[in-house]
């Protein structure tokens, strides 16, 4: 019986999580919070990770009654993300592996969702849609990799949403993308927004650069309150990436729609989702915050998946990587 120990740090989370066949036996996870009006800096970022990530793993390991001599494989995000979080989770990870004597498991990040979400939705082959502040992707496994049919072309929905909050100063705890949905719930005006669809892709960079410029004037005049900003936000962005999904849902055929990434958690985007799956005869499936929150345990998984056919990291490619696609992987635990 496998048991992977998986280490995430690619944007302000970090965590470890320790997953044998299937079964979740620990999920331990930090998150860097900054001031309202604050982003997360690369340097800061990585020095939080590197304060909390042993602290986890001994977490995990407890929690899993899992000693060193039980764990078979470290995974740990290649990449993508923020270049100085990944460097410390990666030392972590070559330090463990090396110790403990068991394979390196280098993990894309975005695989690590799709294979966490496969496991939890009981979906073997969904098409997926993939949300973060980092990534926006719509997602369907096809010949050993899982291709990309759409993406954003510039900045991901949860980047945009999270920079209204900091333009709001809305606070970052929990979440700026949860303190931005509370909000939207109390929206009354729905205010016209830039909407950019291309094809099976979407553009956010033109509709952030508005709300830039219309929002202190807007607020200034009474003409929008911050709960009818995110309220519009929310409807328009979402409404864009429902557009897309279904094209994506009609083309691949798909009977399941798998959402994962950290804006997944948002109830009004799978409310919109919801409809249009049912209308299409599709069934979505949603992954609950412990899961669609970065996490260890999602790495964890794609490395058992990856040590099971025997897809190991020579420590000498073993290196991090701030770009790095998710159609960049031969995905050969996969028929
Ligand atoms: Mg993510």
């Amino acid at each position: 019986m496998p048991t992977v120990l998986g280490l995430e740090g690619s944007a302000n989370k970090v965590g470890a999580g320790i997953v044998r066949d299937g079964a979740v036996l620990s999920n331990r996870r930090a998150t860097y919070v900054t001031p309202p009006g604050h982003g997360f800096a690369p340097g800061p970022t990585g020095r939080h990770h590197r304060e909390r990530l042993l602290g986890l793993v001994e977490a995990a390991l407890r929690e899993a009654r899992v000693g060193p001599e039980g764990i078979d494989g470290v995974a740990f995000t290649k990449g993508p993300g923020m270049g100085a979080p990944l460097a410390v989770v990666a030392t972590v990870a070559r330090t463990l592996a090396q110790l403990w004597g068991v394979p390196l498991l280098a993990v894309n990040h975005c695989l690590g969702h799709i294979e966490m979400g496969r496991l939890l939705g009981a979906a073997p082959a969904p098409t997926v849609l993939y949300v973060s502040g980092g990534n926006t992707q719509v997602i369907s496994f096809s010949r050993r990799r899982y291709r990309i049919l759409g993406e954003t072309l510039d900045v991901a929905v949860g980047n945009c949403i999270d920079r209204l909050a900091r333009l709001l100063q809305i606070p970052n705890d929990p979440s700026p993308g949860y303190n931005v949905e509370q909000l939207a719930k109390r929206g009354r005006r729905l205010l016209s927004l830039p909407y950019v669809v291309k094809g099976l892709d979407v553009s956010f960079s033109g509709l952030l650069s508005h709300l830039q410029s219309v929002t202190p004037k807007l607020l200034e005049s009474g003409e929008a309150t911050p709960e009818d900003l995110c309220f519009s936000l929310q409807e328009t962005v979402f409404a864009m990436l429902t557009e897309v999904t279904e094209r994506a849902l009609a083309l691949t055929r798909a009977r399941h729609l798998l959402l994962v990434g950290g804006v997944a958690c948002n109830r009004r985007l799978q409310e919109m989702l919801q409809t249009m799956c049912r209308a299409r005869g599709a069934e979505l499936c949603p992954t609950d915050d412990r899961y669609c929150i970065d996490n260890g345990a999602m790495i964890a998984q794609a490395g058992w998946e990856m040590l099971r056919v025997g897809q190991v990291t020579e420590l000498s490619q073993s290196g991090i990587t701030q770009r790095y696609r998710t159609d960049e992987v031969e995905v050969t635990w996969r028929d």
